[in-house]
């Protein structure tokens, strides 16, 4: 991992937690999650882009927009997998119930979600992602985090300017 990418990465996660916050709250376990990623990143233990996506779930959850994925956000009925995600209610749309201001996804991204939600940070080294399952948790949450939060972090615009960087050289 370059410099570079260490050093926009770590921007962004402390630009998200700056903007999901009111001002002078105290989130204990949003520092904790801060604390635990750096620790990764430094370390050079991880995949950074699916650390970011496991950050962006973990501050979802803490600041109350947690994902419903183990029953349909809808009628709750009882779901294995899923492909829909509803922006609204920010969980997955069962197969019978109507699928209206949501986004479809892959039922490999749904499940990588589900598992993401559950594990702790610290042992994100363990999951490995697709690079298409990755681009696709990065549209879905980019989208929940701008609809959720006032701001929309500006090191988001540097990644994709990395990202495209990154595309042309390879
Ligand atoms: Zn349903």
């Amino acid at each position: 991992m370059s410099d570079l990418d260490t050093l926009t990465y770590s921007a962004y996660l402390c630009e998200l937690v700056d903007i999901c916050m009111q001002d002078e709250e105290s989130n204990r376990e949003l520092f904790k999650h801060l604390v635990t990623a750096f620790y990764l990143i430094k370390n050079n233990a991880v995949d950074i882009e699916t650390l970011a996506r496991a950050f962006e779930i973990k501050i979802l959850q803490a600041t109350g927009y947690a994902f419903s994925l183990d029953y349909c956000c809808i009628c709750r009925k009882k779901l294995t997998s899923s492909n829909y995600i509803s922006l609204q209610y920010s969980g997955g749309v069962c197969k019978d119930c109507m699928r209206v201001n949501g986004t479809y996804i892959s039922y490999a991204a749904y499940n990588a979600l589900k598992y993401l939600t559950k594990v702790p940070l610290e042992n994100i080294y363990r999951v490995t992602l697709s690079k298409e399952v990755k681009r696709e948790l990065y549209k879905l949450l980019s989208i929940l985090i701008e609809q959720n939060y006032f701001r929309k972090p500006k090191s988001l615009e540097i990644f994709n300017y990395l990202t495209e960087f990154h595309e042309d050289k390879v």
